[in-house]
């Protein structure tokens, strides 16, 4: 401990070394104050995950198992945008910094949710393309009296805490190529560190460390390695291009990091959730096969150098979109008798891994949801044990996890007093389809690009009166109590859709959630019972936090749906008919704010769509093109998830105008970028077609419906 108390103490000295007021120097304590373990101060969440080790637990018990019923909504903030939120709050002496979609930040009163000051980063609305999952931000970081948060364009802005002046803005990424950053920024000592996003477009992962006084950047890691003939960058990218082959540059390689990235102040650590290859087919990235590190892999790096030191990897070879880029949670625990330090993750390939965060050693590794891929993980090699046809991609096997994960982003939370991890599961298969012809097997950057033919996506045709249930029975979510020890399930509430929302655990004994049918909930933490429940008027994704002020403990979440979910996996959330709003909702026991009149979700009228004037071949082509370069946005087999428009209830004015939109990019500053380098004014037109078959298909559905209805039954 002698070691720990002397680092906090330097750690304390540096931070105040260039302090400017007595607000900052409290604020500072309090981030420097403690281990992994414990939370920064009991009234604050100062940090992305609360403690160092991203537990996501608070330790306020006002709220608990006994009074929960009593909890009401106490103040509620409409953001500037209405596209997805991921974002966690933070509250630090009483202020909330918070994000919405296009990284907008607010700076809140965090006992009434009065404006402080907001800043806009104005992200040219024309890099919606440059991204896979939305415009989406998942929060800031604060350290030394600055506000640090990753822009979508790949910036990296330093805001005064104060008054939201701009500190320091550095561009992390190139603005030539698909780079985006929708994470949030993490401290590590007097650094910040930033990763992004792109692996579906052909980029190369890394992540930078930047000094927080002056934005000048101390480091940088790549994940995978360049091309041979420049020269690698450190000796660990030569071991690694040895588990490569082929030309994998020419591709971008993948591995981004866009979200997980942990510092352990003990050892000085960080670590990095590494994700998928680019493009996801190895075939083609590497053909001869290879582990291609440091794809889907835990790597920990020097704090201080950004040096390679261990590295654990998930997924040898990954072709299935699975990353490792999820939640990576620090924490103590006893395992055999000996008090172990580890390192805990749950990523989309459906197993919890348990670590030794030392030395990357495998303690335990078990399934925590449906697993087809692999039978289990062999404990002396490390690697997963491949099942036969794992890697069979005829559009008609269907792989679990899906290529969204058995958990995803949502982050999960850890209660110290019942052992247990609360993990946001998704369930819900995948079909992949080898590519078959030349667009999908040449690389092209800044093209989506998986190396696999989206037809494989492309969902069954489902009548819509049977939607709903087809949706309930295979795609959704549960909250799961996990044993990180006995690596075994403790409890697990009932399915629901689409349950996205990360966890909040309390010394309440209480753990929260919201998404579940446009709920926020409240489960006891040892039996998951829900306690208590309130109607959020829309569907969710982050995690919930809980502060305190003058004494009043919180529970605070950015409500919202969207992101990849809504953005690629619109099946999933089509016919959900719960609107997208972006809300910061803060709760208190006796709260008693009413949410306004939710507005009228009432099925929208379909109009008749005009004929179809192609043959049916060019229809087809339509679906291709489609699915190809419009389904990430506009939805799988055109069902969108609600934040993009429902192309088959475009109205004439639309239609007219389709060229002038899909080619020449009149929607451009509102993200619909036009196309001209990618598609023909043929291709287009062709797309047009099928969504008229498509809406065509609807309507008739409709009006047989309609006319069922009308008809009183026996
Ligand atoms: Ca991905």
């Amino acid at each position: 401990m002698r070691q720990l108390t002397v680092f906090m103490l330097l750690v304390v000295l540096c931070a105040c070394g260039g302090s400017k007021d007595e607000q900052t120097t409290s604020s500072e304590s309090r981030l420097a104050s403690t281990s992994i373990a414990e939370a920064k101060s009991s009234v604050d969440w100062a940090l992305h995950g609360n403690d160092w080790g991203e537990q996501r637990h608070s330790k306020l018990d006002q709220i608990n198992r006994d009074n929960v019923k009593e909890l009401g909504l106490h103040w509620s903030f409409d953001m500037f945008t209405r596209r997805g939120v991921e974002a966690t709050p933070l509250v630090i002496d009483g202020t909330m910094y918070v994000t919405s979609s296009w990284s907008i930040v607010y700076a809140l009163d965090a006992t009434n949710g009065s404006l402080k000051w907001s800043f806009d980063p104005k992200v040219d609305r024309a890099f919606l393309a440059k991204g896979c999952c939305d415009a989406v931000n998942r929060g800031v970081a604060f350290a030394n009296g600055k506000v640090i948060v990753g822009a979508y364009d790949g910036r990296l802005i330093a805001l005064n805490a104060s008054d939201g002046s701009v500190a320091w803005d550095v561009q992390t990424t190139d603005r030539e190529q698909s780079y985006t950053i929708t994470g949030a920024p993490r401290i590590a000592g007097d650094k910040v560190i930033i990763g992004n996003g792109g692996a579906e477009l052909g980029v190369r992962g890394y992540v930078t460390a930047y000094d927080i006084e002056t934005g000048k950047q101390v480091w940088r890691f790549y994940t995978v390695p360049g091309n041979p003939a420049d020269g690698f960058e450190n000796e660990t990218m030569e071991q690694a291009a040895k588990t490569w082959n082929g030309e994998w540059w020419k591709w971008g390689g993948g591995g981004t990091v866009w979200d997980a990235i942990v510092y352990e102040p003990e050892l000085n650590l960080v670590y990095i959730g590494v994700g998928n290859g680019s493009p996801w087919n190895q075939r083609l990235r590497s053909p001869e096969g290879g582990d291609n590190l440091f794809l889907a892999s835990i790597v920990a790096l020097s704090a201080d150098s950004g040096e390679y030191v261990w590295h654990y990897q998930t997924t040898p070879g990954e072709t299935w979109d699975f990353t490792a880029t999820q939640h990576i949670m620090l924490a103590d625990l006893e395992i055999d008798g000996e008090l172990r330090k580890v390192l805990m993750q749950a990523p989309k390939n459906g197993f919890f891994y348990v670590l030794d965060r030392v030395t990357g050693e495998l303690i335990s590794a078990e399934k925590f949801t449906e697993v087809n891929w692999a039978s289990h993980v062999d404990m002396e090699t490390g690697r997963p044990v491949e099942t036969e046809g794992a890697r069979v991609f005829d559009g008609k096997k269907q792989v679990v996890p899906s290529m969204g994960g058995g958990h995803n982003w949502p982050p999960m939370s850890y209660n110290p007093a019942t052992g247990l991890v609360y993990i946001p599961t998704l369930r819900f298969p995948s079909a992949y389809l080898e590519p078959t012809d030349d667009i999908d097997t040449k690389p092209g950057q800044g093209l989506w690009n998986l190396g696999f033919n989206n037809m494989g996506m492309a969902p069954p045709p489902i009548p819509a009166k049977d939607v709903d249930a087809i949706l309930d029975q295979q795609f959704n979510g549960q909250l799961l109590a996990w044993d990180p020890i006995k690596q075994q399930q403790v409890w697990v509430q009932e399915p629901g859709r689409p349950s996205l929302g990360g966890t909040l655990s309390t010394a309440g004994m209480l753990v929260f959630q919201p998404g579940k049918h446009g709920n926020l909930t409240a489960h006891d933490a040892e039996t998951g019972a829900e306690l208590w429940a309130h109607y959020t008027q829309t569907g969710a994704m982050a995690a919930p936090i809980s502060y305190a002020v003058d004494g009043v403990q919180y529970i605070a979440v950015a409500v919202g749906f969207g992101g990849g979910f809504a953005a690629q996996g619109g099946a999933i959330a089509h016919h959900w008919k719960i609107p997208n709003r972006s809300r910061v909702l803060v709760y208190k026991l006796g709260g008693e704010h009413v949410l306004p009149d939710p507005e009228d979700v009432a099925e929208r009228e379909l109009p008749k769509p005009a004929a179809v004037t192609a043959d049916a071949a060019t229809v087809k082509h339509g679906q291709v093109i489609y699915q190809r370069h419009c389904a990430y946005c506009h939805g799988d087999g055109l069902r969108t998830g609600g934040i993009t428009p429902d192309l088959r209830y475009s109205g004439e004015g639309i239609h007219a105008i389709w060229q002038d939109i899909v080619i020449g990019g009149v929607l451009s500053q509102v993200g619909m970028v036009g196309f001209k380098d990618y598609i023909s004014a043929d291709d287009a037109e062709a797309v047009r077609q099928y969504v008229l078959a498509e809406a065509s298909r609807l309507y008739e559905e409709k009006q047989v419906g309609a006319a069922a209805q009308a008809t009183p039954s026996e």
